[in-house]
């Protein structure tokens, strides 16, 4: 056995006691006013043996041991509890598996009980387990039961919540952390206790934290702040509370509680109420359209209808009103067919037949039904198609449908003297079919949106489009249904390539 002795315990008295006992021994002694000085002490130098008292201010002498035992530095080193509780809670202390145990009494037992248990452990015949010195004429104090009975239960409390509460002294160093605390931080105790907590979270928070101590600190924060900060994968809110609000050397606890799954929560309905007022919005827009484009083919069938109603009306007239209201009548059927066909896909009855079906020949058929207007718009039209392409199995009136839509918008949106080209292609189980045309193409931050129902890229002012924003809605609908994807690739003033697959018979099979 050495000759150096670290003796632990905030009560100075028993303190210099014992560092005279020891010191008349020959010890060298080193002496330790509370928990956290008696850390820094073992970080400096080693002792060969420790005394080591356990209610102490700043970290308590059972998690001083756990420190000592679990740093390989001082795990062997021997240690003597040495309290004054030990009538009191012996059975607790006991369980902690110090190597002996002493209770605090008067000077001369002290002294005894002492030197007995140090030329024990010198010559290697440490008490049995269990074995405590000094309790003879010792009876257990009431009050003393009462104040551990209220230390026990603000232990279980503090363990049993679940915030996390780190104890924080007035150096601000932390002297202990719950249960919830550790979880929180992802930490072990020993790794937290003892160090600063402005350095308790990672790196990033550090002035963070430290600004928030400061102001609680100031007193220019109510008791419990509302501070939000990422940790890791968490999003933590801070709390901070004095300790003893009528005493601030008591330090303060800094609160931590986990809101990652409230704020996650707060995101999506935040994100969910945008999309349903973006919803209601659009719903709206589309309303006043769906009136105008309701209100605007009718009034000109009216208006035709009104003139040829009255007599002397020529055959040539005649004719150019009838033109009108069935160009208008058209127009309403494609309005209504658009809206019947989305209140289907809403109520879920929007079912297709199957039949075996040649892509190429219904492009070319829609082409056809597009040709004169086309012309008359000078767009010029093309169709590039293999010759054995596979068949796919589909609703041949909804493919029509999707190669109308497409075609129609292609030539809507392509200037006098521009083009469409459709490219048909076979890859391994499906065709992949392009739409191209060289017309005004679409600005990328409405792209993502084209597909959705009512969406309209807004025009120029003055600018007028005939459509309900409905059309590729239902073209993505239909070709999903189909086991196909549709999606889009455009530029401003480019043009603009709609691009969709749908599987081959052979691959469906
Ligand atoms: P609409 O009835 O308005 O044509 P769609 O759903 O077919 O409805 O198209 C939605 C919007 O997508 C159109 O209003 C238009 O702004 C844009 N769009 C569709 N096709 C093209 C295209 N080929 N070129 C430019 N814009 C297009």
């Amino acid at each position: 056995m050495g000759k150096h002795v670290l003796v632990v315990d905030n009560d100075r008295v028993c303190v210099e006691l014992l560092g005279d006992i020891l010191g008349q021994e020959g010890y060298e002694v080193c002496k330790a006013y509370d928990g956290m000085e008696a850390m820094e002490s073992l970080a400096r130098d080693l002792p060969d043996v420790i005394f080591l008292d356990i209610i102490m201010p700043r970290i308590d002498g059972d998690l001083v041991f756990q420190y000592i035992r679990a740093n390989p530095r001082t795990a062997r080193i021997p240690v003597v509890i040495l309290s004054g509780i030990l009538v009191e809670d012996r059975e607790n202390l006991l369980a902690m598996g110090a190597d002996a145990y002493v209770a605090k009494g008067p000077k001369d037992s002290l002294r005894r009980n002492v030197l007995a248990i140090l030329r024990r452990l010198e010559s290697g015949q440490p008490p049995a387990r269990g074995e405590v010195l000094g309790l003879d004429n010792l009876v257990p104090r009431e009050k003393v039961k009462e104040l551990l009975a209220v230390r026990h239960s603000r232990h279980a409390i503090l363990e049993a919540i679940g915030e996390g509460v780190i104890e924080v002294d007035r150096r601000r160093r932390i002297t202990s952390v719950n249960r919830a605390g550790l979880e929180i931080l992802g930490r072990a105790e020993l790794d937290v206790i003892g160090g600063t907590v402005t350095e308790v979270l990672t790196p990033e928070y550090r002035g963070t934290l430290e600004d928030a101590v400061v102001r609680f600190e100031a007193g220019e924060r109510p008791a419990v702040d509302g501070m939000a900060v990422r940790y890791r994968d968490t999003v933590l809110r801070l709390g901070f509370a004095w300790m003893a609000p009528g005493d601030r050397s008591q330090g303060f606890f800094l609160i931590l509680r986990n809101v990652t799954d409230l704020v996650q929560k707060i995101e999506e309905l935040s994100g969910l109420n945008a999309r349903l007022r973006e919803m209601d919005r659009v719903r709206s827009e589309f309303l006043t359209m769906v009136s105008h484009d309701l209100h605007t083919p009718l009034t000109a069938i009216k208006g035709s209808l009104d003139v040829l109603l009255h007599e002397g009306v020529g055959v040539e007239l005649g004719r150019e009103l009838l033109g009108i209201a069935q160009k208008n009548t058209d127009r309403l059927f494609r309005l209504v067919s658009d809206i019947l066909d989305l209140a289907r896909i809403e109520s879920g009855r929007f079912s297709m037949r199957r039949e075996p079906f040649d892509v190429a020949l219904g492009l070319r058929g829609a082409m056809d039904r597009l040709h004169r207007i086309a012309e008359e718009k000078q767009v010029e039209l093309s169709l590039e198609a293999p010759e054995d392409l596979p068949l796919v199995s589909a609703d041949g009136l909804r493919m029509d449908q999707v190669f109308t839509n497409l075609l129609s918008n292609a030539v809507k949106f392509t200037p006098s003297g521009g083009w469409v080209k459709v490219t048909v292609r076979g890859l391994a189980t499906e065709l992949l079919v392009d739409v191209q045309d060289s017309g005004v193409g679409i600005p990328g931050e409405h792209l993502d949106r084209v597909f959705d129902r009512f969406y309209r890229v807004p025009l120029p002012a003055g600018a007028e489009v005939e459509g309900t924003g409905l059309g590729l809605s239902i073209c993505k609908t239909v070709l999903e249904e189909h086991g196909g994807r549709i999606w889009v690739r455009s530029a401003v003033g480019q043009g603009s390539t709609f691009s969709f697959t749908i599987p081959t018979i052979a691959s469906v099979a």
